[in-house]
């Protein structure tokens, strides 16, 4: 059994440097190039910022070549509070319509290469594992379904979906896709050496310090100047980010994915190919490999970080994937992984900046990259006009 993700099959994180970065000199420093980083550092470079993302591990081997690559917007902000009581009607709709945006904003982004990355249009089904849950699931539609064109329906009988008495109904989210993870990093990659990122892996931040107007790094390869800084470091960050916005934990998940069980058999278990959650605390998440062979089967074991290749572990997979899955009969484990999800105190996005310094945490689901981008690009300007 192999214990890296399957994904990495088909774009393996690797080390890379096209600069030497010891006592050099930036408009921008990102650091983590995940999703986030590279994002930022993409748009960062078409403003005409010198820029520069550096990564202590491998690049994409962070969370971001880790995950399921299920793709929406909208479904899970702000999961453990309520944005209405918190935030007030107002800025509650802002946020989860900011949240949906992320969706088309992926789309956008990826438009013209959807078969380059593996994205399929699969919709989402979140299955209710309770009478009550599903009660809620039909508030959460009636809610969203008023903010936005996801088209959300609820479904009661769930025969056509999943063979499966476990489950009491689900919330179908049609506007909702899949995506090989690892594809994407790839292409957004790509996108940020053609445009010219200065990238440096390995290379961790150790501590900044603010001097006059730039920010000094030391790194493990040494020191480096800068005017802005970005901290994408998500479920990776340790307390050496800045310990005044230390505000993130990373929550362990794992994914296992079967052994290769052919397209006959997965349409069997999941007619409709769909990317599939459930609304359970400890949550299970699964869906069919983007050829249809496979399936992937997440969970949140969280006692088990660093115990991937272990039997505890994997009984632990064939016994939850027999529960959720029981017509699968004869299956075998190919991959066990295991990632970080960064998860915010509040469980929302964190976008939050001070003197030029910008933490992007937690926006599992969200488009505060974006944000901090827009930010970071009229700063730029301010910058110069004043000089
Ligand atoms: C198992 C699993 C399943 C998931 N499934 C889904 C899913 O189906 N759909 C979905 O939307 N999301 C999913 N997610 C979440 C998704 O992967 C993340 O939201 C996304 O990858 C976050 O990207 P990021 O760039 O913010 O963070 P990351 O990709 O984690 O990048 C952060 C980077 O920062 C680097 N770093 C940390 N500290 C330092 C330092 N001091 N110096 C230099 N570098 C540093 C790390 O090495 C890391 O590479 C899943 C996550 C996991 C782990």
């Amino acid at each position: 059994m192999k214990t890296y993700p399957y994904w990495w099959e088909f774009y393996k994180p690797y080390h890379f440097q096209n600069t030497q970065v010891s006592n050099s000199s930036y408009d921008l420093v990102v650091v983590g190039a995940g999703y986030t980083g590279v994002s930022a550092a993409i748009q960062a470079s078409s403003k005409g910022l010198k820029t520069l993302l550096i990564d202590q591990l491998a690049l994409g081997e962070g969370a971001s070549t880790r995950s399921a690559g299920m793709v929406s917007g909208g479904l899970n902000l702000g999961k453990k509070i309520n944005l209405f009581k918190d935030y007030g009607e107002d800025l509650a709709k802002k946020f989860i319509q900011e949240s949906i945006g992320s969706y088309e904003y992926l789309e956008d982004q990826i438009n013209h290469h959807l078969e380059e990355v593996s994205y399929q249009k699969t919709g989402r089904l979140v299955l209710a594992h309770s009478k009550k849950k599903l009660d809620a699931l039909r508030q959460k539609t009636k809610l969203l379904n008023s903010l936005s064109d996801l088209q959300i329906q609820i479904i009661e009988n769930l025969d056509n979906e999943i063979i499966n008495n476990y489950y009491k109904g689900g919330m179908l989210v049609k506007n909702a896709a899949s995506v090989n993870p690892a594809k994407l990093y790839n292409f957004f990659l790509d996108k940020a050496l053609s445009n010219k990122v200065d990238i440096f892996s390995p290379c961790k931040l150790l501590s900044h310090q603010k001097k006059d107007e730039f920010y000094e790094l030391k790194t493990s390869e040494g020191k480096i100047k800068t005017l802005y800084l970005i901290i994408a470091t998500n479920g990776y960050s340790e307390k050496d980010i800045g310990n005044e916005h230390y505000n993130i934990i990373g929550v362990p998940s794992y994914i296992a994915a079967t052994n290769i069980l052919g397209q006959e058999k997965v349409q069997k278990l999941l007619p409709k190919l769909r990317m599939y959650s459930d609304s359970k605390n400890d949550l299970y998440y699964f869906r069919p490999s983007p050829d249809h062979k496979r399936i992937l089967f997440g969970a949140f074991p969280v006692w088990a970080y660093g115990m991937e290749n272990s039997k505890m572990v994997k009984s632990f997979f064939y016994k939850k994937i027999n529960i959720i899955l029981p017509k699968i009969e004869n299956f075998s484990i190919d991959y066990i992984w295991g990632g970080k999800v960064g998860v915010t105190f509040n469980t929302l996005p964190m976008v939050k900046k001070t003197n030029n310094k910008i933490f992007v945490l937690g926006c599992n689901g969200s488009r505060c990259g974006s944000y901090a981008l827009s930010w970071l690009s009229s700063r730029k300007y301010d910058y110069y006009k004043s000089k």
